[in-house]
């Protein structure tokens, strides 16, 4: 990189000097060392530059300002400098983030990455399943075999480029003359170029089709994992690498499970005399039925847990658990002789029960606060 002389050094002016000044040295030094006058002189063609770029900044009251207060720093920090001609502000940026700003691609372009919702049921997110997908997504044109290229022709190297799918330019910007090395625009990157389009496939090379993809989704997914098949989106247009295919899972509600994290969740109705008396009751688990024991004088909101029946971890496989939640359903409609049954439990005394232990206490313990 060229070390920047001051611009006023440039100019031959003070830091003080007018407009008319700026303006009347410039006129005098790009008349002696204009192109025209010096052909085929790189070193006349440098000063010039640099003469025209020096007005450019102390001829700008804006600019000028700028560069008496942070010197050359200010004509890469700031906007606004674009010295038209001399390298703009996308060429000193792509000079220094050449990755970012003007990443020079070669070869054929990948293909798009496609995006699929995929519904599968509680039990499937817990042990996992095996789907075969239909995609949309493109094929290779069977009349031109993928090339884009009308039968018996063939695609050309892109004279522009050598069929590198790169351009190299030079330019001079504030830093000196900088090589950019940029995507070949006429054939975009690919190295080649087609005189005359498949008719079938207008040149692109493919034509819409579909695909079956068997896909193996591990058990402990949840609503909105993501999955990514990679090389199972569209194809890259006339032979380059395909892109991506990105699953998101949707889980299906179950009917009386529900989840939470790697905890199944089971709400266990039982009848007031089921609480009173006691029982054995069967439960649902996503590993098929299982039961658990009520005592007798089992409260709402006594909790079981069931070790080991939740769901897998996505990552480690370890099982959550199934916690049973216990609700006494209250009879709404009596008869006769419930309601006289009920009579001779008694307790209709216009005062509050006394109570062993709170709900919410068990709630929280069976929640794990
Ligand atoms: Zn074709
Ligand atoms: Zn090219």
């Amino acid at each position: 990189m060229a070390i920047k002389k001051d611009y006023y050094d440039v100019l031959g002016v003070g830091r003080a000097a007018t407009q008319e000044e700026i303006k009347r040295a410039y006129r005098k030094l790009a008349l002696q060392s204009h192109p025209d006058r010096h052909p085929n002189d790189p070193v006349a063609e440098a000063r010039f530059k640099e003469i025209n770029e020096a007005y450019e900044v102390l001829s700008d009251g804006d600019k000028r300002q700028r560069y008496d207060t942070f010197g050359h720093a200010a004509t890469q920090a700031m906007p606004g400098f674009d010295f038209g001609g001399f390298g703009g502000v996308n060429e000193i940026f792509e000079m220094f983030f050449g990755e970012r700003a003007g990443r020079a691609r070669t070869g054929p372009r990948p293909g798009a990455d496609l995006r699929m919702d995929v519904a599968i049921s509680f039990e499937e997110a817990a042990f996992g399943v095996e789907r075969d997908l239909t995609i949309p997504r493109g094929q290779a044109c069977a009349t031109c075999k993928g090339t884009g290229a009308e039968a018996g022709t063939s695609p050309k190297t892109c004279p522009d480029c050598r069929g590198t799918g790169q351009v190299r330019r030079a330019t001079q910007s504030i830093f000196g003359q900088i090589v950019n090395v940029t995507t070949c625009p006429r054939c975009r990157g690919e190295g080649s170029i087609i005189e005359k389009p498949c008719q079938d496939c207008g040149g692109r090379g493919q034509v819409p089709g579909e695909k079956t993809v068997r896909v193996k989704i591990p058990g402990g997914v949840d609503t909105g994992s993501q999955m990514r098949l990679s090389g199972e989106g569209e194809p890259g247009p006339r032979g380059g690498p395909s892109g991506d295919l990105y699953l998101e899972i949707a889980v299906k509600p179950h009917p009386v499970l529900r989840r939470n994290g790697t905890d199944v969740i089971y709400e266990l109705p039982i009848s007031v005399a089921q609480a009173a008396l006691g029982d054995r009751i069967e439960v649902p688990t996503i590993d098929g039925p299982s039961s658990v024991t009520v005592a007798p004088g089992t409260q709402y909101g006594t909790t079981f847990r069931l070790h080991g029946h939740g769901i897998p971890h996505l990552r480690s496989g370890r099982r959550g658990d199934q916690i049973v939640f216990v609700r006494v359903v209250i009879p709404k409609n009596l008869t006769e002789a419930q309601r006289k049954a009920l009579q001779e439990l008694g307790g209709v005394t216009g005062k509050p029960q006394p109570i062993e232990k709170g709900f919410f206490d068990r709630f929280k313990e069976a929640i794990g606060f």
